[in-house]
């Protein structure tokens, strides 16, 4: 038995690098997996194809996180060709990292609505089909800096912290209705992106892990797998960190 048999799935940012990891984890694991993007339309056709090629159900949606009306007519849409929404994973994320000093209100702007008000606005979305269905499974994608906090990251540290808070609370009003709501911490994942970084630099920040590795997309996505199954029934308001050990 598959552990997403019979889910339907709704994950943000899915394109690439953590998102997709995602998606094809529940994919193989029989979830029916409905994921969004911003831009990146070719991407999301190729995983679209790959995951459907495989044998699974999924459907890659344009639309904005970071806008209120377009999470609505997401949630609308997905409910209308899969039925209903069992599980969401707010993964959408961007950096816009400078220091304090330099840091302009537009990059303080940014990244609150697409790290953090696309959150509210998702859960916004699903909240009545979940309330409807008496289940639910939300998880939200903070990071170690919001946990921790970083030197030239005070925003987005913020909001992945403001994420954790959002995450328990939604925790505390919702379990009565038996929709749960947790957060994954990831420290150094190893995408696409970190591949265009300097070597030696990467490699002093593996060295300063405990499991001497970066993570890879799949490590995040097994939690992610966990906490959207029936496996972690009992499970609500924490938030877990993937970091091999860098946070104790
Ligand atoms: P990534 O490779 O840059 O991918 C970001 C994804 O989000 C893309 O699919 C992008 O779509 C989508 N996206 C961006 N803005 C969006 C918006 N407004 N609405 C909908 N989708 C949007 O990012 P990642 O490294 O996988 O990170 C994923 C999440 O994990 C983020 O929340 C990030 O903060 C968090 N995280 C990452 C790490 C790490 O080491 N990588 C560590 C801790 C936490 P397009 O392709 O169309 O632009």
């Amino acid at each position: 038995m598959k552990l997403l048999e019979g889910k339907v799935a709704i994950i943000t940012g899915a394109s690439r690098g953590i998102g997709k990891g995602i998606a094809e984890v529940f994919a193989a694991q029989g979830a029916t997996v409905a994921f969004t993007y911003l831009s990146s339309d070719e991407k999301a056709r190729a995983l679209e194809a790959e995951l459907t090629a495989k044998g699974g159900v999924a459907k890659g949606f344009k639309s904005d996180a970071s806008k209120f009306d377009d999470a609505q007519s997401l949630v609308d849409a997905v409910v209308k060709e899969f039925g209903t929404v069992d599980v969401l994973i707010n993964n959408a994320g961007i950096t816009r990292d400078n220091l304090l000093m330099r840091m302009s209100e537009d990059q303080w702007d940014e990244i609150m609505e697409i790290n953090l008000k696309s959150a509210f606005n998702l859960t916004k979305g699903v909240l009545r089909t979940m309330l409807k269905a008496r289940k639910g499974s939300i998880v939200n994608m903070s990071s170690v800096v919001g946990v921790k906090g970083n030197a030239g990251q005070a925003n987005y540290a913020a909001s992945k912290a403001g994420l954790i808070g959002f995450t328990k609370s939604v925790a505390a009003e919702l379990g009565s209705r038996n929709i749960r709501c947790n957060a994954i911490a990831p420290g150094f994942i190893e995408t696409e992106m970190t591949g265009a970084l300097d070597e030696k630099v990467v490699q002093e920040w593996r060295d300063a892990i405990p499991l001497k590795r970066g993570g890879s997309t799949e490590d995040v996505a097994n939690l992610a797998l966990f906490l959207a199954s029936d496996m972690s029934g009992y499970i609500t308001g924490q938030t877990i960190n993937v970091d091999g050990g860098m946070l104790m």
